[in-house]
Parts: structure tokens; sequence; C-alpha cells
């Protein structure tokens, strides 16, 4: 991984009253560039050739500048033309799927968060080790032997982003008929209860707001995702019946809707959030910026945490002018303005390296 020192020497050679924001043109980018201007920052988009024209359907979420690629690895050869124009690189989830985690991790560019966090992430057992065993959180019942399948599981392939050909068995004879065994894969008991994707940000050098012990906690929005076929399937009728006809339930993501919580279960929200954020920073210096904490609640109102992102995720989407909980900090404040902003107060207060990897 690219050393601190490194990226230390390059901030320092940065003119910190002219930073600019760089992101790939795609999944949250028209949100971070429009959060980028709000905050009164130059902007740049790192977009294959096609994709910059649809930026002209949205003036206040285009980037001030285009660097054009032919592919997304060409980032490593445009790192002196970014650090000449001061740039601070905010990643989101396509961002580090396409260059793959390991690349990522390489960029030698000034990089909103803390990238330490992807050891910890990108490996299922490793964030299953930081969720469960660190921060004592409920995840769903992980099964090593699919003989022992004795209720409904999911199976997920490793690196299938979205949920790309995951499927549902209810025994070892229904597992063995969908499976890949050219793939990773691993299994999972399937919770029964209503879908939430919490958006918090974690700051490190905010103080006022829900207390950790470094920083606060603030709450932005949460979604629920759109996802294809799953959530229309039932219309067709019984899904053992379907399944003879060759149609199984997939879970691709096709976009986002935005949700609140009971308020008797936001105390709860915030502990698991607490719970995270405190564990990381034991483990390895903080999850620096925005998270997401995808959970099913079940009908004991009891929270399950199946996956952790840990920077800005497409479901702060729907919620560019404000969220029913961003809307209580402030006014129409969103992720995209939230991470701009604090790398302007970061910055106002010589504080960058704390915030940058
Ligand atoms: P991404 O990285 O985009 O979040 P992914 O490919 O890692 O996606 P998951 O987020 O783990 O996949 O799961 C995809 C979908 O499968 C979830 O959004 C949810 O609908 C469903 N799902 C995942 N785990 C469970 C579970 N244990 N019980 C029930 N449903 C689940």
């Amino acid at each position: 991984m690219v050393s601190k020192e490194d990226i230390k020497k390059i901030l320092d050679g940065y003119d910190k009253k002219n930073l600019s924001i760089a992101t790939v043109c795609s999944h949250s980018s028209l949100q971070i560039f429009n959060g980028a201007r709000k905050e009164g920052f130059r902007t740049i988009g790192i977009a294959i050739k096609e994709r910059a024209k649809f930026y002209d359907a949205f003036p206040l979420g285009r980037p001030d500048e285009f660097i054009i690629v032919e592919s997304y690895d060409e980032i490593f050869d445009l790192t002196d033309r970014l650090i000449e124009e001061n740039a601070i690189i905010v990643p989101h989830g396509s961002f580090v799927e396409y260059l793959g985690a390991s690349r990522f991790k390489e960029l030698p560019l000034p990089t909103f968060g803390n990238r330490r966090v992807l050891e910890w992430e990108s490996d299922r057992e490793k964030e299953r080790e930081w969720l469960e065993k660190h921060a004592g959180i409920k995840m769903p019942k992980k099964i090593d032997d699919p003989r022992n399948i004795d209720r409904p599981v999911l199976v997920k392939y490793y690196g299938a982003k979205g949920g790309r050909g995951f499927f549902i068995a209810k025994n070892y004879a229904e597992f063995k008929m969908g499976i890949d065994w050219n793939k990773k894969y691993s299994i999972q008991e399937y919770v029964l209860g209503t879908r939430y994707y919490l958006h918090f940000f974690y700051s490190p050098i905010k103080e006022d707001g829900y207390k950790v012990s470094k920083g606060t906690i603030e709450m932005l929005s949460i979604d629920r995702r759109d996802e294809s076929n799953i959530d229309e399937i039932y219309k067709l009728g019984a899904q053992e019946e379907l399944k003879k006809m060759g149609i199984f339930p997939s879970f691709v993501v096709t976009g986002n809707v935005p949700v609140v919580l009971r308020e008797s279960l936001l105390p709860k929200a915030f502990d698991i959030a607490e719970r995270v954020v405190e564990s990381s920073i034991k483990l390895f210096g903080g999850m620096i910026g925005a998270f997401c904490l995808e959970s099913i609640v079940t009908d004991e109102l009891e929270f399950n945490v199946f996956e952790i992102s840990s920077r800005i995720v497409a479901g702060t989407n729907p919620f560019i002018s404000g969220s029913p909980y961003a809307d209580l900090i402030e006014p129409g404040l969103s992720t995209g303005q939230r991470i701009a902003r604090e790398i302007r107060m970061a910055a106002e207060q010589d504080r960058l390296d704390e915030i940058i990897s």
C-alpha cells in the first residue's frame, strides 16, 4: 500500500486554499461533484469517453473539468497532472471496483478516507471478524458445509458485485442445483426481515454531535435497494414452479428508494455504528468519512448486519438535497457535500493528514 508518508509529502506540496476534488464519473459522482461545488471546490471528473456527454444533462452535477481515459487504470499515468491541480480523490464503490482493491491501495494520490479499511472490508472472513468479533454485531449465521443447510440460505460468490449470481437454497439438493463449483462462495443464513441500508459519516475532527472516543458520528440517510428480479418475482407465483422454468431469484441492484426507520430503532442503529467505528479505530486507525451498514431488521426488532461499505454508497443518491435525518443536522446536506465539508474543515484546521491517506 502507498505509505502515509508519501501521501503526506504530496499533501505538504498542495496549495490548501486551492484544492480540487476528483473522482471517477460513475456511481455517486453527480452527488460528489454537486457537494464539492456547494463547498466551493473545483471538480475534476475522470471519464470513459461516452460517459462525459451524459453530465451535460445535469449542470449542477457536472465536473468543472473532464479527464477522458480509455480505461480507468490510466489514472496511474495522470498522477502528475492531478497533483498539479491539488486534487483530492474521493473514492466510491465503482471507483474501487474498477481499479480493484489492490490497485486502489497503491494509487499515489491523496485520497479521502483511510485506505487501510480495505484490508478488513474486501475479504469476507476479515469483515466478519471485524464486525462480529471486534464490534460485537449480530451478522447472519455462516454455514461452512453445504450439507448442513437446514434453513433458507443465501449463497454468495466472492467479488460478485451487486449480488450477481447469488441464489437462495433451502437444502443441499437446491444448493447443488444452483452452485457454480468453479467460483469461491460463502453460505449465509437467509435473514427474513426488512432491509435498511444505513448511511453514516464518521468524522475524527468534528466535535459537536453524537460523540465517540475521537470525533462524532452522523446519520445522514437510509435507503432500501431495488433489486432485480427478487423484488418483483412474487408477481409470477411460487418460486419453486419458476425454478422448473429456469427462472431463479437474483439480487442485481437497479435503483434506490428512500426510507426512514421507526424512531425507537434509531438508538440501536447508532449503537451499532458506534461499535463499528470504535473497533475500526482500534484495529486500523479508524474508518473515516461515509460508511454504510447494510442490515436486515427482523420481527424481533433485531438488526443483522450482512455487509459494510466504508465509503459513499449509491444509496445516498436519493438525498442530493437532504434527507429526513441530514435535514436535522443542516437542511439540504448530502453525503457528497458532507465529504467536501470535511475536507474543507480539515484544510482550514491544517488537519488534512487525519482524514486523507
Ligand atoms: P454490494 O457489494 O454491492 O453491497 P454484494 O454483491 O456484496 O453487494 P450483498 O450486499 O452482500 O452483495 O447482498 C446483495 C443482496 O442480497 C442484499 O442487498 C440483500 O437484498 C440480499 N442479502 C444479502 N445477505 C442476505 C442475508 N443474509 N439474508 C437475506 N438477504 C440477504
